[in-house]
C-alpha cells in the first residue's frame, strides 16, 4: 500500500462535493487535481448557474465542520424554521418542521458555497484547479484523462463528482457494467426572481420555506442573503396542467393569476423568467456499481443524483465526503478497501434517501394542505416530545439527525403505522389515547443509537 502522500487524487467536477472532497483530501496530505468544465465561478466569466439556494441540513453542516468551514458558510445562511404553506385563497398555514426551535434547516446559495469550498481547496496548497476541463473519456489502458479541449492528463486514481450527467460514470461503464439507470420525472422546474420589496425587504417572511402546494404541482421560495427570494415553479412537462401549455405570456400569466394569484405581485419577473430561465429536468439515478477496482470511483450526484424534495441531494453528497474521508482514515489509506466499503455502506443509504426524495414530492403538494395531514403532524411532534429517545419523525431522522437514511426509512415506516393505529377515530390532538401510544412506542421501537443524536 502506498504512504498516502504519493498518491496523486484526480476529481472530475469543482462542484459542491468535488471541491469539499478535494479539502478533505488535501488535509490528510494528499495531492488533488481538481477538473471542472466550466470557467472559475470566483471569476467574471461566472455563469448563473441551476438552482440558486439550496436548503442545508444536519448532515451537511457536519461535513463542513469536518472540514472546518462551517462558521464561514454560517455567514451567509438563512435559517428557515418550517414550511409556510399559500392556499389558493392566500391563507398561510405554518407548519414547523421540528418538534424544538432550534431544529431548522439552512438557506445556502450555490454559488457562494461553491466558491468559498474553491478558495478552501486552494488554501490548502496541495489542490491544482484545473477550470475549462470538460472530461470526455478516460484511457483506462494509458491511465489518461481526456478532455473536450484536445487535451489529456494521467491519474492514478479518478473520483467522479462530476454530477448528475456524469462523463467519468460513462467512461467506467464503457469499462464494466455500472448497472446505471436514470429514472427520469415526468415534473421539470423553472426558477423565478422574488426580488425585495420596495422598502427594500424581505417581500415574504424569511424564516420559513414557502410551499404553494396545488395537488399535482407546487411552487417553493427560498430566502436569499439579499433580501430577495429563489421561487421554484415544479410542474409536469407535458399534459393538461404542464410546461408544454405554458408557451406564451398570454397563458403563463392566466396561469399563476389563476393558481397563485398572492405570489403574483411577489413576482415582477415572471414574464422574463419564463423567457430566460430554461425548464430544468429533475430524476433520478441508481447504479449497482460505484467504482472500477481501485481506480475509479462516483460520489454525490454523479452517483445517486435525486429529486430534490426532501432537500437533501447536496447533504448527501458532503456525507459521501465525510464518509468517504471517514473510511480512508480507518483503512490506514487501502484505496481498494476505502472504495469497496464506500459502495457496499453508501449504495443503501443513496437508494434510501432516493425513494424518501420521490416521496416527499407527493407530500409537498398534496398532503402539507390536507388538515388530516397537518393533524398527523402535530401527533408527530408531540409524541417526539414525549418519547424522543425513540419517536423522532422521519422528516426529523432525515434533515436533523444523522443516522443512516436506511434507519430512518424503517422507522419511518413502523411509526406510520403507529399514526394510523392512534389517529383511527381521533380527530384532534386531544381525542389520541396517549396510554396506547406509550405502549406502542416503547413496544415497537428501540431506543435510537446516541450517535445519531445531531450535533451542528
Ligand atoms: C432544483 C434543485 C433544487 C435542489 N435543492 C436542494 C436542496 O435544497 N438541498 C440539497 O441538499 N440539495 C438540493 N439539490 C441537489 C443538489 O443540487 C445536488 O445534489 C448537488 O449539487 C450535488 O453535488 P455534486 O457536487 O455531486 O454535483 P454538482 O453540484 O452537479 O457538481 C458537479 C460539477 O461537475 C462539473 N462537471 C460536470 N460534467 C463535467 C465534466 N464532463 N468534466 C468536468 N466537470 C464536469 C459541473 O460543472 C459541476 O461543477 C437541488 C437540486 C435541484 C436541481
Amino acid at each position: 500500500m502506498k504512504p498516502l502522500s504519493t498518491t496523486h487524487i484526480s476529481i472530475v467536477g469543482a462542484g459542491l462535493a468535488g471541491a469539499l472532497l478535494a479539502t478533505l483530501l488535501a488535509r490528510r496530505g494528499l495531492d488533488v487535481v481538481l477538473f471542472e468544465r466550466h470557467p472559475d465561478p470566483r471569476g467574471s466569466e461566472a455563469r448563473s448557474g441551476r438552482s440558486i439556494n439550496l436548503a442545508l441540513a444536519a448532515r451537511g453542516r457536519h461535513a463542513l465542520q469536518l472540514a472546518e468551514l462551517l462558521e464561514q458558510v454560517d455567514r451567509f445562511t438563512l435559517p428557515m424554521g418550517g414550511r409556510l404553506m399559500h392556499s389558493e385563497w392566500g391563507d398561510l398555514t405554518r407548519q414547523p418542521y421540528g418538534a424544538s426551535e432550534d431544529e431548522v434547516i439552512w438557506s445556502v446559495h450555490r454559488r457562494r458555497l461553491n466558491r468559498l469550498l474553491l478558495d478552501a481547496a486552494e488554501s490548502t496548497g496541495r489542490v491544482e484547479l484545473r477550470f475549462g476541463h470538460a472530461l470526455t473519456g478516460v484511457n483506462w489502458a494509458r491511465s489518461r484523462l481526456q478532455f473536450a479541449h484536445g487535451g489529456d492528463a494521467p491519474f492514478d486514481r479518478v473520483l467522479g463528482a462530476d454530477g448528475a450527467g456524469s462523463a467519468l460514470r460513462q467512461a467506467m461503464s464503457e469499462e464494466t457494467d455500472l448497472g446505471a439507470r436514470e429514472e427520469l420525472l415526468d415534473h421539470g422546474y423553472l426558477e423565478l426572481t422574488v426580488p425585495p420589496d420596495d422598502h427594500g425587504d424581505f417581500a415574504l417572511d424569511p424564516g420559513a420555506l414557502h410551499i404553494w402546494p396545488r395537488g399535482g404541482f407546487m411552487m417553493i421560495a427560498l430566502p436569499n442573503e439579499d433580501r430577495s427570494f429563489t421561487g421554484t415553479l415544479f410542474l409536469p412537462r407535458s399534459g393538461d396542467v404542464s410546461f408544454e401549455r405554458l408557451s406564451d405570456w398570454m397563458h403563463q400569466e392566466d396561469f399563476f393569476h389563476l393558481h397563485f394569484p398572492d405570489a403574483v405581485p411577489l413576482l415582477p419577473r415572471l414574464r422574463q423568467d419564463f423567457a430566460e430561465h430554461p425548464v430544468g429536468i429533475l430524476g433520478t439515478v441508481r447504479c449497482r456499481r460505484w467504482r472500477l477496482g481501485d481506480r475509479a470511483l462516483l460520489l454525490g450526484d454523479a452517483a445517486h443524483a435525486i429529486v430534490p424534495f426532501h432537500g437533501q441531494g447536496m447533504n448527501a453528497a458532503f456525507e459521501d465526503c465525510a464518509a468517504f474521508v471517514d473510511l480512508l482514515d480507518d483503512t490506514g489509506g487501502d484505496w481498494d478497501e476505502t472504495f469497496r466499503r464506500f459502495e457496499a455502506e453508501r449504495r443503501p443509504q443513496a437508494n434510501a434517501i432516493a425513494d424518501m426524495a420521490l416521496e416527499n414530492y407527493q407530500v409537498m403538494r398534496m398532503a402539507v394542505r390536507d388538515p388530516v395531514f397537518l393533524l398527523r403532524k402535530r401527533l408527530e411532534h408531540e409524541l417526539e416530545r414525549r418519547f424522543g429517545d425513540r419517536f423522532v419523525p422521519r422528516y426529523s431522522l432525515v434533515m436533523f439527525h444523522r443516522g443512516p437514511y436506511t434507519d430512518a426509512y424503517r422507522r419511518g415506516e413502523i411509526q406510520a403505522k403507529i399514526l394510523d393505529r392512534l389517529l383511527d377515530g381521533a380527530g384532534t390532538l386531544e381525542e389520541v389515547d396517549f396510554d396506547e401510544a406509550a405502549r406502542l412506542v416503547t413496544g415497537r421501537l428501540q431506543p435510537l443509537p446516541r450517535s445519531t443524536v445531531p450535533d451542528v
